[in-house]
């Protein structure tokens, strides 16, 4: 489907330069040699050997309903997104996006599809070193794959310290506690939060909360990859799996 909806185009492989035709950019081969994540709890993604021991999110789960990374952030994943985050290497990330709309798509179920993709904003002083968000470039990346909305505005976060000389006493504490906003409260029900890498995952629960507070009950996190501990992305699925 998603190689009807964006069309097969001949480029070279993000990976080894070879000329392909795959709709992500990443050739077959290479694609075989990546550390896709094995399956795992839908709720944090922690693959299944490790979630039944010491990984489990029993005790403290997500403040999210669903987590879906395409990748383990192992080599060479944990390069190329660092290429795209802090070098430039729009290509690799992109190419990643696609990865991951190709995964959403295999094991979409009925529903499970959000009515508004919203990227996790950067700081104002990250936004202006790298002059753009990657997890924005994700989210519109997955919303034209997807054919789904989505919107950079959305989520904002409060001012640096800096910055916050003309707020109420509230609006800083509000600030101190979870540095997230939401700028509307009207919206359609099911949202996606989508990040880049997902690692404690302090992030995407702070992003949640201020969903859930606003009346947002059906919540998904959608990142490239996931940081794992270390021996447990053993038995990792392909793309194909
Ligand atoms: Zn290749
Ligand atoms: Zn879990």
């Amino acid at each position: 489907m998603l190689r009807r909806l964006l069309g097969a185009v001949k480029r070279p492989c993000i990976l080894c330069d070879q000329n392909q035709t795959e709709a992500c950019g990443v050739c077959a081969p290479c694609q075989k040699d990546l550390p896709w994540l094995a399956r795992g709890c839908p709720r944090c993604a922690m693959p299944w050997p490790s979630h039944k021991g010491l990984y489990n999110c029993f005790n403290q789960p997500p403040r999210f309903n669903l987590c879906q990374t395409a990748f383990a952030y192992d080599f060479p994943i944990k390069q190329l997104i660092l290429e795209f985050k802090d070098q430039g290497n729009l290509a690799a990330g992109h190419a990643l996006t696609l990865c991951l709309a190709q995964c959403i798509v295999r094991d979409a179920g009925p529903g499970i599809m959000p009515d508004l993709l919203i990227p996790v904003p950067s700081t104002w002083r990250k936004r202006r070193q790298r002059g753009y968000n990657p997890a924005a470039l994700i989210a519109k990346d997955l919303a034209r794959a997807l054919n789904r909305p989505w919107s950079p505005k959305f989520l904002k976060t409060h001012p640096t310290r800096q910055d916050r000389k003309h707020q109420s006493r509230q609006q800083r504490l509000n600030a101190a506690t979870n540095p997230f906003y939401l700028t509307r409260t009207k919206a359609p029900c099911q949202i996606a939060i989508i990040d880049d890498v997902v690692t404690s995952m302090a992030t995407a629960n702070h992003v949640a909360d201020r969903l859930q507070q606003a009346g947002f009950s059906h919540i998904s996190l959608w990142a490239l990859a996931r940081s794992l501990p270390p021996g447990t992305n053993n038995g990792a699925n392909t793309i194909d799996d």
